[in-house]
């Protein structure tokens, strides 16, 4: 019989014809019943724009577009996806991956889920020498299943001279996980409040280049360290390629984060005591700033409004009272409600803050555009249906008035009750 594949237009039809009263069974049959996405007959990736997507609790499909797809069509109500990821357990892992997460406000990053996704690369792309990726954590945490995120040993340092900011204490652990276990690759996030400074200092203290700013890591069997890496240099204004050296410092969206497996996140005791080291720098602190003095691309907290905001009073009442830096769309500017330095966009200021809240902003492209790297964003509006709502991660559905009011009184009954229980 040949083997040429055969193919049959009528059930090619059926299969494109939503409403068919058969479509689901044909789908099931071609092998794309459950997933969105499935390879087709010459290669490409076919995707089925329908079948993207959840159905959220109150009924209504969600597409999330924050970049971490929360689970798949089926048309029920969509159940953590957690527990049906597949466990890797690494027994004997043949060399480690170390990674040192800022952990910025006790939970890991964008940015640190993205190196946590390149460092399972480095781990994996040799199935005849598998290593496991460890993950340095230092000071007390949130996150309950960092297994998640692809770590597959955890080491956790919470003793009081390495808790706030001590460079001096941090580094003198990562010489001691360097003598205990001497890891293939050193991965930290070059942030500047974070990874930069103490992988800096890391690769000076073991006398190493490294390699900084890096936003791309290939395999390539010609490179010495069997891949190679292209780093932001010069500013910013060129890119250098070289071979990945051992310690690397990334940048956001250097890797995909692991969103496929689940690991052990087994945790690990360093085999001796942390060096005792003569502190030169001493943490008096976070200083308090005004919100509304910090620049809109530097803020971390910011309460956005936009033409839906009716009560203005209420609006900045509920920004300072959050302690959030104000934002605005286009149209609260152009109306002549908020500066024109407060405009977020594309032609206005490109934000990366932890939590936005757009309030009354329907989520123009534009907008959307100038909030893309912002890790969660929560949407106040009327319109459920609007763009807005559909980007963002929480979803409040009402008049921004009242829920801005409300939001006041929440918070400020919260603070009495912390100030009595004092
Ligand atoms: C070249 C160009 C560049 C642009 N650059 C930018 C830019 O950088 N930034 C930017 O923001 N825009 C920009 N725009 C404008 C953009 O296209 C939109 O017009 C603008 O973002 C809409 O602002 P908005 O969402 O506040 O207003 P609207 O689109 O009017 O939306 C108001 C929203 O508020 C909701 N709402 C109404 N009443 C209430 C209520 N009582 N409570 C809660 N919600 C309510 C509505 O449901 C709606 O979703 C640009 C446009 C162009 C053409």
């Amino acid at each position: 019989m040949s083997q040429l594949p055969r193919r049959d237009p009528r059930q090619e039809w059926i299969a494109r014809n939503r409403l068919h009263p058969r479509h689901e069974e044909v789908l099931a049959a071609l092998g794309q019943g459950a997933t969105s996405e499935w390879p087709g007959p010459n290669g490409l990736v076919r995707k089925n724009p329908h079948r993207v997507g959840f159905i959220g609790p109150n009924g209504i499909k969600r597409i999330d577009r924050s970049g971490t797809q929360q689970g798949a069509g089926g048309g029920k109500a969509s159940a953590p996806v957690a527990e049906h990821k597949p466990l890797t357990e690494i027994a004997e892992p043949a060399f480690l991956v170390a990674v040192v997460p800022d952990m910025a406000g006790g939970r890991l990053s964008g940015h640190d889920k993205d190196l946590l996704g390149l460092a399972r690369r480095l781990a994996d792309a040799d199935p005849a020498a598998q290593g496991a990726v460890l993950a340095v954590v230092f000071g007390s945490h949130k996150e309950t299943n960092l297994g998640e995120a692809g770590v597959d040993r955890l080491l956790h340092l919470d003793s009081p001279e390495i808790a706030g900011y001590a460079p001096e204490a941090r580094l003198g652990a990562l010489i001691t996980v360097e003598q205990a276990w001497t890891p293939r690759h050193w991965l930290l996030p070059d942030s500047k409040l974070g990874g930069g400074e103490l992988g800096r200092r890391l690769a000076a203290r073991l006398g190493e280049r490294p390699a900084t700013g890096i936003w791309q890591v290939e395999a390539d069997a010609e490179s010495a360290t069997g891949w190679q890496c292209t780093a932001r240099g010069a500013a910013g204004s060129l890119d250098i390629r070289r071979p990945l050296p051992r310690i690397a410092l990334a940048l956001a969206e250097c890797a995909e984060p692991v969103s496929e497996t689940r690991h052990a996140a087994a945790e690990l005791v360093l085999p001796q005591p942390l060096p005792s080291t003569l502190s030169r720098i001493q943490d008096l602190g976070q200083v308090s700033v005004d919100p509304a003095s910090v620049a809109l691309s530097e803020a971390e907290f910011i309460l956005a409004a936009g033409n839906g905001v009716r009560d203005w009073d209420a609006y900045h009442r509920a920004a300072s009272v959050l302690g959030a830096t104000e934002g605005a769309s286009r149209v609260a500017v152009d109306e002549g409600y908020m500066p024109r330095d407060r405009q977020v966009g594309a032609t206005g200021t490109w934000v990366t803050a932890r939590v936005y809240i757009a309030v009354g902003i329907s989520g123009a492209i534009q907008h959307l555009q100038g909030i893309q790297p912002c890790e969660k964003v929560i949407a106040i509006n009327m319109d459920p249906s609007c763009d807005m709502i559909k980007r963002a991660d929480l979803a409040v559905i009402g008049d921004s008035t009242q829920i801005l009011e409300a939001l006041v009184t929440l918070v400020s009954q919260a603070r009495e009750e912390k100030r009595d229980a004092a």
